[in-house]
Order: structure tokens, then sequence, then C-alpha cells
């Protein structure tokens, strides 16, 4: 049987002699797990519209375990990002994340929603310095894994929170905090809620200081409770 997809491509990889495995991400069934029949073996029309973060239309032909991509048609390349090393590296870290928290056969409008509009701000021109950051912030609130950031993880107050805990989820107090809690540089967290809150191409204006510590703790966050690591991260522009 034949179905209509649409999904942003994750990865792929070499499968069987002459096939590959594509990973996408479509917005009303999770993550796809397709395969492009025979894109190695020839110069074949399909493979070049597969790329990493191509928007594309799919018809599918559903396998027994695997859906065979029958059609694509582009949507969108994501041309603009391809020309600077430091944006491919930043989409290859969105594309990882949304890779690690989707799952098949599930909704996903928010999470394809929020790639979409990662890689298009990647488009439109050289990045802000923290665009993954916030990025990784807002991955983790559609997941509902958001860290707090402007009240104690433990126990709710509000003041004296320059500590910030991976396990117990956010920033925390002087006596809720476990072993392992981070100081934090004054303003840091404020400004990653500013972070967690901005639309994606309208971050807040950051200070050089706040870019390295704000992505080592959102990295170190999402890595402890994805149990697994970033094999690519940058921070832009540095
Ligand atoms: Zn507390």
């Amino acid at each position: 049987m034949l179905r209509h997809d649409r999904g942003i491509v994750l990865r792929s990889y070499p499968f069987g002699e002459a096939d590959r495995i594509v990973v996408l991400i479509s917005p009303h069934n999770g993550k796809l797990r397709t395969v492009a029949k025979g894109v190695r073996k020839t110069k074949s029309r399909i493979g070049g519209r597969l790329e990493s973060f191509m928007d594309v239309d799919l018809v599918l032909y559903e396998g027994r375990n695997l859906d065979i991509i029958n059609q694509v048609s582009i949507r969108d390349t994501h041309a603009g990002m391809r020309t600077e090393l430091d944006r491919v590296t930043a989409a290859s870290t969105m594309a990882e994340g949304v890779d690690a928290v989707a799952q098949e056969d599930e909704p996903s409008v928010a999470l394809f929603e929020l790639l979409s509009s990662g890689l298009s701000t990647l488009d439109a021109g050289p990045a802000h310095p923290d665009l993954v950051t916030a990025f990784l912030l807002q991955l983790a609130s559609v997941i509902g894994l958001a860290p707090s950031l402007d009240v104690c993880a433990g126990c709710g107050k509000a003041t004296g929170l320059d500590r910030f805990s991976f396990g117990a989820g956010g920033v925390v107090c002087e006596a809720c905090r476990p072993d392992g809690a981070v100081r934090l540089r004054p303003g840091l967290t404020a400004y990653l809620a500013d972070l967690a809150a901005s639309d994606l191409d309208m971050l807040p204006t950051t200070s050089p200081e706040f870019s390295g510590d704000g992505m080592g703790v959102i990295r170190r966050f999402m890595e402890f409770h994805l149990e697994r690591r970033f094999s690519s991260l940058a921070v832009l522009g540095s």
C-alpha cells in the first residue's frame, strides 16, 4: 500500500549492497525509518533529494519492517545554511537532538516545527551564538524535560539559586543542593530562561561569557537525561 508523508531528514546510512536507510522526523508520525532502494548503485534521482536536513514530501510503500521510498519531492533544501561549516555543525546537533527524543508512530508536530524553525534560522544568515543552546532548551521543553530556571527544583524557592543540578533538574537553593551541583555565573540562569522563551530567530542579546557556560550546562543536562552524548556540538561564531 502507498501512503503520503512529509519529513525532515535527520540522518542516513548504508544498508545492504545498494540501499540506504533514511531516518526522518515527520510532523504526524514521529520518527520514520525508511529505505531508499538502489541509491548507492546508480546516479539515483531519489538519492540527491534525501540529504540531511532536507524537508521533503514522500510517497512510501509500506513494507513489513521499513517503509520503502517510492517518490520524493523537495519542499526546502535548507541550502542557505550549507555554505558554512559552523552552521552545518549546528544543524547536525539539532538533528541529533531530535533523533534522540523522537519516537516512532507518535504525533510530533512540536518537534518537527522546532527543527524546521531552527534550520530556517540557520538559513537566514550568521547565527546567534547561542542558537543551539536555545534549541536544546526548547527541545527539552517539548519533551517535558524543561530545566527549572527561576525557582529551586527542590523546594520552589525563588532566591539564592546560584547552583545548577543536572539530576535535580535545574537550579537549586543552598538547602536543596545535592552533591555535584555546579556553581553558575551570576545572571546566567535568567539569560537561559530568556533563551528558552524566545523565538529562535529573535534571541536576546548575549554577552560572550554566557555562551560557553550556557552551552556547557545545557549540553550536560541533556546528556544526563537522555543518557547519550552528542557527537557534534558547537558554539556558533566563536
Ligand atoms: Zn530548594
